[in-house]
């Protein structure tokens, strides 16, 4: 199994100690991970600590274990992203939008703001930011893709039809789509992204991964192989992970 959605420090919960990351990394090894990869917030940025990662690693040889970024992505700041991206060389940044114009709309106390909206209106919005993370070729992997579902608050117009142009994106700019299994445990209480996106996704030719989301060592790999089934009940037979920007190619019956 692939997780490669892991938030080694939580939302700043503990440190980039070593110990810390053994102990997600035993968390992997009980799950039989394949491949971990962390996938911390970029806004925590001066806490973390890759090449710890990198070192502690090595006394795990059974596991492959990439380093990577979960970047909150803001069109207004591009250009301060890109420059960061430079400053280390990762495995695989994953791109995310969980905010619209400065409303982070995925915060638990959100749900009566999205209630006074309009949700064709802010599903519009939300997929032009993903179709230009997609565009903007910093990343390798659409973070949750359909995560404006969050609260079960749902579009009138089809969210294939709304999520087209993102997806014909992601497609042009080579990047994979993740099943993020964390929506299961979100009101909305489903896996990014819905069966209809998995299958507009499939039938694009986009590429797949995995990440639990996880922000604690007991929750990775968590539902995992769930997912996978998921996949092979939809065709899909290969998913990726990524090594230095590249993509590694798996069977999804090998994972
Ligand atoms: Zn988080
Ligand atoms: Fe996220
Ligand atoms: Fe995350
Ligand atoms: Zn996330």
């Amino acid at each position: 199994m692939i997780d490669l959605h892991v938030h080694l420090l939580g939302h700043r919960d503990r440190e980039a100690t070593a110990e810390h990351i053994r102990s997600f990394l035993e968390q992997a090894r009980r799950q039989k991970l394949k491949v971990i990869g962390f996938a911390d917030h970029d806004m925590y940025w001066d806490s973390l600590d890759f090449d710890l990662i990198r070192a502690t690693a090595a006394e795990f040889p059974d596991i492959t274990v990439k380093v990577g970024l979960e970047v909150d992505y803001r069109e207004e700041a591009e250009q301060g992203i890109r420059e960061r991206l430079r400053a280390y060389p990762f495995d695989y940044v994953i791109g995310s939008v969980h905010q619209i114009g400065g409303w982070f709309f995925d915060f638990p106390d959100e749900e009566l703001n999205h209630r006074q909206k309009d949700a064709d209106t802010v599903y519009r919005e939300y997929f032009r930011l993903v179709e230009k993370a997609a565009v903007s070729g910093m990343f390798h992997i659409i973070g949750h893709l359909d995560i404006i579902k969050i609260f079960n608050l749902r579009s009138v117009t089809d969210v294939s039809t709304l999520a087209r142009p993102a997806l014909d994106a992601i497609k042009r700019n080579g990047l994979a789509v993740e099943i993020n299994t964390n929506g299961r445990y979100k009101p909305v209480n489903e896996f990014y992204p819905q069966a209809a996106l998995i299958e507009l996704a499939r039938d694009l030719g986009i590429d797949f991964t995995f990440g639990s989301d996880a922000h604690e060592a007991k929750v990775v790999g968590r539902d995992i192989p769930e997912a996978a089934a998921l996949l092979k009940s939809h065709g899909i037979q290969e998913v990726v992970a990524f090594s230095a920007g590249a993509k590694v190619r798996f069977a999804l019956d090998d994972v």
